[in-house]
């Protein structure tokens, strides 16, 4: 790790942990959504997260990325405590910029893919690099098409998103994630709302990130996916992890029986 500067300060320590979790409590009102996660992802690995609607697997991404704000507990990303900044044994809570800059190093792709309608699919990727870190846009236009090329895109660069099939739209989503070269990859159902034959040209997309070693959290109900991809697999039910671990052995031998019955729906 080469962002020394700062880490030291407001993080754990430099290890290989991408993502640490420490009993994160979520509420809305008087809903209790999460109810104690604690997980963490290492650097390079693909964790997927599966478990029945409802379970709070997506707000518990949106807390990671912090567009939730957690009531209890603590998360680290990339070695930055998320929202404080840490002095001594006091935390001092990060304004609203510096938040931003925190959750730049996380991309997140959702299952609506949220392009922006009335830009072309170049503009689409160029966008937050140009007006978020003011990149210059001929070095911003290079990376997009690059990226646009890494997605099987390049040709559509000029077209706009209700030209492009809803698997087009979500690859070009990703692209449109990387570029602002994230440490950390969310994956919130990338491929529910696609078709059935579309599922597999995103999933490739996805497999490609995972074999270049991009740190991925996937929230998914492919389980193929999961199997193969995977180098974890965290079971969730009502806001807590009931199991995890390796994917084929949870899919295979799940311990729980909220596994077994979530799984016996789902295989
Ligand atoms: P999952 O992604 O596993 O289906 P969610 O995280 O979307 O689950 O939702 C978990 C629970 O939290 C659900 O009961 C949902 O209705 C509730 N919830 C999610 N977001 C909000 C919100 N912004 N306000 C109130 N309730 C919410
Ligand atoms: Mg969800």
């Amino acid at each position: 790790m080469t962002e020394a500067n700062g880490a030291a300060e407001s993080g754990p320590v430099e290890d290989d942990r991408m993502v640490v979790a420490e009993n994160i409590h979520k509420s809305f009102g008087r809903l209790e959504v999460l109810r104690g996660i604690d997980l963490e992802v290492r650097r390079g690995e693909v964790m997927c997260v599966v478990g029945p609607s409802g379970s709070g697997k997506s707000t518990f991404l949106r807390c990671v990325n912090h567009l939730e704000k957690i009531n209890a507990g603590r998360l680290w990303v990339n070695g930055h405590l998320m929202g404080y900044r840490q002095k001594g044994a006091k935390l001092y809570e990060l304004r609203e910029s510096e938040v931003a800059a925190q959750r730049r190093d996380i991309g997140m792709v959702f299952q609506r893919f949220n392009l922006f309608p009335h830009m072309s699919v170049l503009a689409n990727v160029m966008e937050a690099p140009v007006q978020v870190k003011r990149e210059p846009k001929p070095e911003a236009r290079q990376q997009a098409l690059e990226l646009l090329e890494r997605v099987g895109l390049a040709e559509k660069a000029g077209g706009y998103p209700d030209q492009l099939s809803g698997g087009q739209q979500q690859r070009v989503a990703i692209a449109r994630a990387l570029a602002m070269r994230p440490s950390l990859m969310l994956f919130d159902e990338p491929t529910s709302a696609l078709d059935p034959e579309l599922v597999g040209e995103v999933l490739d997309v996805m497999k490609d990130l995972a074999r270049d070693g991009m740190t991925m959290l996937v929230v998914t109900h492919e389980m193929g996916f999961a199997r193969e991809v995977g180098n974890s697999l965290v079971f969730m039910d009502e806001g807590v992890v009931v199991e995890s671990g390796e994917p084929r052995e949870v899919l295979s031998n799940p311990q729980h029986e909220r596994t077994q019955a979530f799984l016996s729906k789902v295989l």
